[in-house]
């Protein structure tokens, strides 16, 4: 078993597709392990998006992260990051396939609905970043 960090992003919750969308990962196979609403602030969503600050879409990034109340999940499934990846599609939604969460809910490559970890060495710093190990035990 893998677990995978993941986010609702604040596009999606002030859609209401958030309960659509936690119906798509249960019925994709994933156990959720942890999982909290949150309105993160400008800061904690540069802390998280740390990696990516020298782009040019930073600041839209971050400013949209921060926007609104997202949820938080620990997403557990065998191959559980390629996995979610997979079921997330393309980070432009315009470039997802068919029946992918980002392809559904995602209106732009910014406003794409759903995050998913790329790698073990991401989930296990994302996981950390926003879970206590006591919530993941
Ligand atoms: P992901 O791993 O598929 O989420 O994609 P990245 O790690 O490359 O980018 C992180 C997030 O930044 C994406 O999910 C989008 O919300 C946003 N993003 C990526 N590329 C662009 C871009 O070219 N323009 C804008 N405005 N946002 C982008």
């Amino acid at each position: 078993m893998e677990r995978t960090f993941a986010i609702i992003k604040p596009d999606a919750v002030a859609s209401r597709k958030a309960g659509q969308i936690l119906a798509r990962i249960e019925a994709a196979g994933f156990t959720v392990r942890a999982m909290r609403l949150q309105h993160l602030t400008k800061k904690e969503a540069e802390g998280f998006y740390a990696v990516h600050r020298e782009r040019p879409f930073f600041g839209g990034l971050t400013d949209f992260m921060s926007s609104g109340p997202c949820i938080l999940l620990a997403l557990e499934k065998q191959d559980a990051i390629k996995a979610w990846r997979t079921t997330m599609g393309a980070t432009d939604p315009a470039k997802a396939d068919a029946g992918t969460l980002r392809k559904d809910f995602g209106t732009s490559i910014e406003r794409n609905a759903t995050h998913g970890s790329d790698a073990p060495e991401t989930a296990a710093f994302e996981l950390g970043y926003f879970f206590r190990g006591m919530e993941l035990i």
